[in-house]
């Protein structure tokens, strides 16, 4: 666990006055890491830090001179067009990067004081940016850590045995894609497969017809682990950089045919959206909570998925929203529907115990690896995280402002993830990932020919 510091407290202010602003997702208790360059430029990507409504320029701060030593070195690693060479030197090099940018960046700040210039040579608009994947994702492997949801599904699937007996012992995940792993803003072409009506006649291939989206966390792995050697759950989270908002998107008629025996294939893998910042474990700190209390009769994890430390604070206390919009209601000028509000409490599995037991074969994690938490659904109908558990298997649909309906996904219909921490008891001020978003594009012709 982060002990808190000077870089979370809550008094704390700074320059950028748009980050001083109760409703900014990156105030200066957050400063999370992304990649950027300048929209329409040539320049190259590299790493920056989001302020209110600012991008940090980490190599221009280390050229202009404003980071020296081992803050310097850190901020050397920023050069790349991903976080990864920042990911690889474990979480003393983002924690030390992460302060001295706090420092740099609050009101009262020497440097500042001595040079207000330095903000036009540091400083990109985000309006004036383009933002893409925050790393070169290695490997990418989708959990199923809502026991809620794991239950729902579970339930319309097979309702006589909706929650296998495997599910309280392990942490349940498949391996999936990397290379279709998007930015936030791109396009979504709607899949083509093989689908199934009913329970006879043979298949037919054609666009997916029950698009769906989930909800998920995505966790970005750190420093990585050698072959062979597993991650003890009180080291884990050492091998975690951040987390950010991820949508894995399914198209749930070709899942239903193609799923037995082996599990998610082409009805999850022809895209999965990110959001482009990445939260620090060191940011999220005040934000822990309990790991998901388990009720009586559930069985404890196993040794190698249990300490002290993780059960009391192994969760984070991350509020998730998701929004939905149909081209119709863009057109018409009306907000998107918010579908659904949940929490990232309500998963049976915590983040370290994903790691632990991803690892616990001696299976290699490595910087830039990509963890989905699963789709997070809580108890209420209205924290139900995927369309599939929403509208029940399309017998509820929702009703749009435009007067259309949704069961499943329509093209043109965007969709939009959005995360943050609030604790305002305590006078901390919200801190949030900002937005993970797509926009469903018609599906290719489904018999055209390579020209
Ligand atoms: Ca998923």
């Amino acid at each position: 666990m982060t002990p808190l510091d000077e870089t979370h407290d809550p008094t704390r202010k700074s320059w950028v006055e748009s980050a001083n602003d109760a409703a900014t997702d990156f105030p200066i208790q957050n400063l999370p890491f992304g990649v950027f360059r300048r929209a329409d430029s040539d320049e190259s990507f590299r790493v920056g830090v989001a302020i209110g409504d600012q991008i940090v320029d980490v190599v221009a701060c280390s050229e202009a001179g404003l980071l020296s030593g081992d803050d310097a070195l850190a901020a050397d690693r920023c050069r790349h067009p991903g976080l990864n060479a920042l990911m690889e030197a474990g979480p003393e090099a983002a924690r030390r990067l992460r302060r001295a940018l706090s420092d740099l960046l609050r009101v009262g700040s020497s440097v500042f004081e001595r040079d207000p210039a330095i903000a036009s040579h540091i400083l990109v608009p985000m309006k004036d940016a383009e933002l893409t994947l925050p790393a070169a994702i290695g490997d990418y492997t989708d959990f199923y850590a809502s026991i809620q949801h794991a239950t729902n599904v579970g339930s319309m699937f097979r309702p006589d045995n909706p929650l296998l007996p495997n599910y309280k012992w392990v942490p349940i995940g498949y391996h999936g894609r990397a290379s279709s792993i998007v930015a936030s803003g791109s396009g979504i072409r709607r899949p083509l497969g093989q689908t199934r009506d009913g329970t006879d006649g043979p298949p037919s291939f054609g666009p997916s017809r029950r698009l769906d989206y989930e909800l998920e966390m995505g966790v970005f792995i750190g420093s990585g682990n050698a072959l062979g050697s597993p991650i003890p759950i009180d080291e884990a989270e050492r091998h975690v950089f951040g987390l950010c908002l991820l949508n894995d998107w399914s198209a749930r008629d070709i899942q239903t045919w193609e799923y037995q025996p082996l599990g998610p294939f082409l009805a999850k893998n022809f895209a999965t959206t990110l959001s482009p910042w990445v939260v620090t474990v060191d940011a999220l700190a005040p934000y822990r909570a309990p790991a998901y209390r388990r009720p009586t009769g559930d069985p404890a994890p196993l040794p190698y998925l249990y300490s002290h430390d993780d059960t009391n604070s192994g969760g984070f206390d991350i509020s998730l929203e998701l929004d939905l919009s149909s081209a119709a209601m863009r057109d018409g000028g009306m907000k998107p529907l918010r579908v659904s509000t949940g929490s990232f409490t309500e998963i049976y599995w915590t983040v370290a115990q994903l790691v632990t037991h991803h690892a616990s074969n001696g299976c290699n994690l490595r910087a830039g690896d990509l963890l989905g938490s699963g789709t997070v659904s809580g108890a209420a109908k209205e924290s139900r995280g995927s369309l599939l558990e929403r509208t029940w298997r399309g017998t509820e649909p929702l009703q749009l402002p435009t007067g259309e309906t949704r069961a499943f996904l329509e093209d043109g219909d965007e969709v939009t993830i959005r995360g943050y921490c609030a604790r305002g008891e305590d006078g901390r001020p919200r801190i949030g990932f900002g937005e993970c978003r797509g926009r469903v594009l018609p599906a290719l012709p489904a018999h055209a020919s390579a020209v």
